[in-house]
């Protein structure tokens, strides 16, 4: 039997101690646990990575403290659109949705997207459609509203900056001190298959239509069982123009790099370069993992087969 490997994240940024509470700081890593719980759970049952990466994000989402789903940032007209993707390594078929109102969990959307269309990747209204004819869970506008993300777009919805996600300050503290809330999830499964997928409302105060490399695949989603599965998060703008998911998969397969080798490199090397703050998750099919970040701090965990659980949120 193959290992099994489970790696999340819940976002990227300038996440110090300092900033947080014990009450908070308690309430992540309980929130990181009951997802890496729920995606391990299905790994354990002989479940599919793609299914173990479904269910890590669904919990996720549902928490309120992360950017995705129920807890995802208003954008400017004050609403939440949502992006997610999910990348089977085993048959390279991917769904993605991007700018989609109401959904209670994209990522079921994404995975609709990837099993029962014909399509890769649907946006706005008529992902909205898809997600109706197929069944997929709606919720009211009120299902999606926190006190805290309202106050945070209030300060900023006059103006026309946009933020990477939440924080208690004031404008300017906001713009300097980027945390970015967005989840993902890599799985290797007992058959050496792997899986990607990721979440996000994006960032706050968005507009124009605005989407970041979150449901983009190949940016901050890929996954191949040839080389590997990766979910980026951070500032999506230079990650897109770093092609980041799939350039990791690209040093792996071309310049024969291990998958720690390789994430190193993007997030150590190009990303920075390009002013990319943030990080990334993976595995490969042999169930090795990476959790690798440029910021101050990720919101991370994993568990494996061979016993290791590591829960984390600043730099060691
Ligand atoms: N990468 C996401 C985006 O740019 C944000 C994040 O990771 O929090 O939409």
């Amino acid at each position: 039997m193959q290992p099994l490997s489970l790696v999340i994240h819940g976002g990227a940024g300038t996440i110090l101690k300092e900033d947080m509470t014990p009450e908070l700081e308690a309430a992540y890593i309980k929130g990181l646990d009951d997802a890496l719980k729920a995606g391990y759970a299905v790994l354990e049952q002989d479940g599919t990575s793609a299914h173990a990466v479904k269910a890590a994000i669904v919990v996720l989402e549902d928490n309120l403290l992360f950017n995705a789903g129920r807890g995802s940032v208003f954008t400017k007209k004050g609403v939440q659109e949502m992006d997610a993707a999910i990348m089977d390594g085993k048959t390279l078929e991917a769904g993605s949705v991007a700018g989609v109102r109401n959904v209670r969990n994209p990522i079921e959307l994404a995975e609709e997207v990837m099993n029962n269309s014909n399509h890769v990747f649907l946006s706005g209204k008529g992902a909205n459609d898809f997600a109706i004819k197929q069944g997929i869970k709606l919720e009211p506008d009120e299902y999606f509203f926190s006190q805290f993300r309202y106050d945070q777009w209030k300060q900023m919805r006059d103006s026309d900056n946009y933020s990477l996600d939440h924080t208690h300050q004031g404008l300017e503290e906001l713009m300097k001190d980027k945390k970015f809330g967005t989840v993902g999830a890599v799985a290797c499964d007992a058959f050496g298959n792997i899986a990607a997928a990721t979440s996000t409302g994006g960032m706050t105060n968005k507009k124009y239509g605005r989407i970041g490399d979150s449901p983009l695949i190949g940016a901050g989603t890929y996954a191949n069982n040839n080389t590997c599965a990766i979910s980026c998060t951070g500032h999506g703008e230079p990650f897109i123009r770093a092609v980041a998911a799939y350039d990791v998969s690209c040093l792996m397969e071309y310049k024969g790099m291990t998958l720690q080798q390789a994430m190193n490199e993007v997030v150590h090397v190009k990303l920075l370069a390009m002013g990319g703050e943030g990080g990334m998750i993976g595995v490969d099919a042999k169930g090795n993992t990476g959790m690798v970040f440029n910021s101050a701090g990720m919101y991370r965990a994993m568990l494996n087969s061979q016993g290791e659980h590591v829960v984390g949120i600043y730099k060691d």
